[in-house]
């Protein structure tokens, strides 16, 4: 649990030098409370008391970090239960299955398949980051084939699945080198699980059916030596599997209770593709840093991605794109020309309509903070002088010769205004933009 002011104190000289700049040493400990000074501004602060500050310092949910260089993926280091008290900092992982009994081209095909599991939304790819290799065959030599098959096959994050502790060794023979994540590690299998992850400096799953099984469960990897650890609570239903999580996290980042101060990974599975997606997206939200499913179907992916993707944004900050001026297939100086606003959502939508128009145009973005466009003219950040900013900004005057710009039917208030701050001559457009392409092919001149 993080330090108090004067617990802080009493682990200082006490002798108010003033060598950190403040006038004393109490002074010093209330400032490294509220994290406005660091430990070293102090140079005579024993060894001793910096280890203990530094113990106290260390976050409450560990960082885990695996896979290969480009594709690496790193889960944990998570500060808050909800996401409106600050954010959510590193986002879910999704892996795959791939089951060892599959040889040959079904393997590649399943791979393949995980592969292409990559998507775009609004300007952001998303995507699959993480293959799950399953030893279901029950043979060593087959898991060790079939997880170098997938390294060849695809470069998404590893993760290796045995029971058995002689078929890991082998696969990480294999595999190492690309730092897979190795499930799972139970408490009969602790020492001999731990001691591959060791000598490999792979993280480790450490797999229990209870929460106090879990804590001591990681407690006795810590004591062989590995730190990197992924907690999997199985075996609950999945109501009683969410409970669960939501407890550890609560006891991880509220209580400071470090054997359960790592990050989580959760095994979907379902009766059919429907549940797996519902399980998978309640765990997403609370509070699994992994998920694994087994199903490749697109449309089951994406509700899950989706999730990742809205639950890991800052609640603070809506998704933007950079205000500037965006050229939409080859227009030229007779193209026409209409502005809204940088909150993504807005933007991607208007630029989807106006692609599917097939009319060359510019779109001018105006940086209303993230704002939608009736957001913004409510709150005053899309005004006439806003818009005549942007269009002086981003050399409009040069890009087309018409001097007319089309506006957003839902702010068509605001035309007389802009008109009079531009000089130039503003078209009204639609109030919806799916209404965009009917009116550039159409309307306008
Ligand atoms: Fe106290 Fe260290 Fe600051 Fe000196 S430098 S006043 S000993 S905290």
């Amino acid at each position: 649990m993080a330090l108090t002011g004067l617990e802080i104190f009493k682990l200082l000289p006490k002798t108010n030098c003033k060598k950190c700049g403040k006038p004393t040493c109490l002074a010093f400990a209330m400032a490294l409370a509220q994290k406005r000074a660091k430990l070293d501004e102090c140079p005579d602060v024993s060894e001793e008391a910096k280890e203990k500050l530094a113990a106290a310092a260390a976050p409450p949910m560990r960082k885990v970090v695996f896979g290969a260089s480009d594709h690496q993926v790193q889960i944990g280091q998570e500060t808050v239960c909800f996401r409106h008290e600050e954010k959510f900092h590193n986002p879910a992982v999704l892996g795959i299955t791939v089951s060892d009994k599959l040889t040959g081209e079904d393997l590649k095909k399943r791979i393949e398949s995980i592969n292409a599991l990559q998507f775009e939304r609004v300007g952001t790819q998303i995507g699959v980051r993480a293959v799950a290799v399953v030893n279901e065959s029950g043979s060593s030599g087959a898991f060790a084939k079939a997880a170098s098959t997938v390294k060849d096959g695809s470069n998404l994050a590893l993760i290796l699945v045995t029971g058995s502790p002689d078929a890991m060794a082998a696969a990480v023979a294999k595999v190492g080198d690309r730092l897979p994540l190795l499930g799972c590690a139970e408490a009969e299998t602790a020492e001999a699980m731990a001691k591959i992850a060791k000598a490999s400096g792979c993280p480790i799953v450490g797999k229990a059916e209870s929460i106090e099984a879990l804590s001591d469960l990681s407690e006795k990897i810590v004591g062989c030596g590995v730190e990197d650890i992924v907690l999997n609570l199985d075996g609950p239903s999945p109501r009683d599997q969410l409970y669960g999580l939501s407890k550890m996290r609560v006891l991880s980042l509220k209580k400071i209770f470090r054997p359960l101060g790592y990050p989580t990974i959760s095994f979907v599975t379902g009766p059919d593709t429907g549940t797996q997606v519902a399980t998978a997206v309640s765990l997403i939200c609370k509070y699994s840093g992994i998920v694994v499913v087994d199903t490749v179907e697109q449309y089951a992916l994406l509700p899950m991605l989706t999730t990742v993707m809205n639950i890991y944004t800052d609640p603070q900050k809506p998704v933007q794109v950079e205000p500037k001026v965006y050229p939409i297939g080859d227009p030229d100086e007779d193209s026409p020309l209409m502005f809204t606003t940088n909150f993504s959502l807005t933007y991607y939508t208007v630029e989807s309509d106006v692609e599917a128009s097939r009319v060359p145009s510019y779109i001018l973005v105006v940086d209303t903070e993230g704002t939608s466009v009736l957001t913004a003219y409510s709150g005053d950040k899309l005004n006439e002088k806003t818009v005549a900013d942007a269009m002086v900004k981003n050399g409009i005057e040069k890009l087309v010769k018409h001097r007319k710009i089309i506006i957003p039917g839902y702010v068509a208030v605001m035309s007389g205004k802009l008109e009079e701050a531009t000089n130039w001559e503003v078209l009204v457009g639609p109030r919806e933009c799916s209404m965009l392409p009917k009116y550039l092919q159409e309307v306008w001149k």
